[in-house]
């Protein structure tokens, strides 16, 4: 890539801090803050997801926002990457001031956003409901139907089948190549899942579907474990009821299903596992941890788990680690196919929806193999490789304007 290319990439290309007031039930008014960035556009119109976190800031959205660009080129969506989010605990809104807000976010940033500029999605906490109040409002405010606006949507809305279950379906299809690399089968292969939202709880019914061996999930209360594995329907209909995977799961009668441990997040991470998937927020493996570590390969479901400090750490213990701009770019990969649908008319079978992200993410994970091995690097290495050719390539292909 050239000079000029990496000196573009540097910094973001446009990014937004907006003030929310929302009417809150009891009749008072608070103010959230919200945010957009657009990193970079060069591949298409940037694309990326909307997360409700007590953590977000800034600085957060930025990196996202950043790591959106990689793993769109990774994967050869014809997209450039954006993030966006407001600051807030989204448990302690009800439905109606969740719903006000959302409109209001999309109100704060309805002239930075658009089906050919920039197209939000689902994200840390939001989900396809969210995304339908947000279309509608800006459907509202350009007094047109725009369903490409936003993807991730109701189906009843214009939303994709199997846009859903998509990270955690293009997870468990990258995770099924790579395992063939190794020559193991599911019944010998052990798993242990941090996170159990919408991409944990999905991978987690793929994997147990398939026959490994789920052995421990958590989420944000804290976990439980089961050297004989675990039932992963059961444990999602405990969670989609009671929101709280240790607790309901222990409490109730259903303990008996599977006899099992209760554990933390820090415990899961140190399991004696095969595969370790983080699957809920960034910064879960630090320097501090990674000498911790047991599993052999690390599948990164959740964007940005494994710190900068910490991937030496791993890969001087042998751990193949795949990183998150190829293995959960399924999510948006299938908001691609949601937003060709939306301006094609055209809509696809959950079957066809399927096929084609196994396709897609399955030859980007091929070549970025190749790569890794041809060239002896990590395939997190690999993969930024692979994006920053097709990057550079676009960059340069454009020239100056300067
Ligand atoms: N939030 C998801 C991600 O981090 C999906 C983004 C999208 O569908 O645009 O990849």
């Amino acid at each position: 890539m050239s000079d000029d290319a990496s000196e573009r990439l540097r910094s973001p290309k446009a990014s937004l801090k907006v003030s929310i007031p929302v009417r809150m039930d009891d009749g008072k008014l608070r103010v959230f803050e919200g945010y957009r960035v657009r990193y970079d556009d060069t591949r298409g119109p940037t694309k990326g997801g909307i997360r409700f976190h007590p953590g977000v800031s800034m600085d957060e959205v930025q990196s996202l926002a950043f790591w959106m660009t990689f793993k769109c080129a990774a994967v050869n969506l014809p997209f450039g990457g954006a993030k966006g989010g407001i600051t807030l605990d989204p448990k302690t809104l009800s439905k109606f001031e969740l719903e006000r807000l959302s409109r209001g976010y999309i109100d704060a940033i309805a002239n930075f956003i658009g089906p050919d500029v920039d197209i939000p999605a689902p994200d840390v906490y939001t989900n396809a409901m969210i995304m339908g109040w947000m279309m509608d409002q800006y459907s509202i405010i350009r007094r047109q139907r725009c369903p490409a606006v936003i993807t991730g949507k109701p189906v009843s809305l214009g939303g994709s089948l199997g846009r859903n279950q998509a990270t955690g379906t293009g997870a468990f299809y990258v995770l099924q190549a790579m395992m063939r690399k190794f020559s193991r089968s599911p019944e010998q292969t052990t798993v242990a899942i941090q996170g159990f939202g919408n991409a944990g709880s999905a991978i987690a019914l793929h994997l147990f579907q398939a026959g490994y061996k789920v052995v421990a999930v958590s989420d944000s209360q804290g976990g439980i474990y089961a050297p004989q594995g675990l039932d992963i329907p059961s444990i999602q209909q405990f969670k989609a009821v009671n929101h709280n995977v240790k607790a309901v799961y222990c409490k109730d009668s259903v303990c008996s299903i599977v006899e099992h441990d209760t554990i933390t997040n820090a415990e899961l991470l140190s399991l004696d596992v095969d595969i370790l998937i983080p699957a809920a927020l960034e910064n879960q493996i630090t320097a501090a941890n990674a000498d911790q570590i047991q599993a052999r390969y690390i599948f990164e479901v959740a964007n940005g788990p494994v710190t900068a400090d910490a991937d030496p750490i791993l890969e001087a213990k042998g751990i193949y680690l795949f990183p998150d701009i190829l293995v959960n770019a399924g999510g948006v990969t299938v908001s691609y196919f949601e937003w060709v649908q939306n301006r094609s008319g055209l809509y696809w079978s959950e079957k066809e929806v399927n096929q084609r992200l196994k396709k897609q993410i399955v030859t980007e994970a091929e070549a970025i193999w190749q790569i890794a091995q041809r060239q002896a690097v990590s395939p997190r290495t690999a993969a930024y490789i692979h994006a920053l050719e097709r990057l550079g390539e676009a960059l340069d292909a454009r020239g100056t304007r300067a």
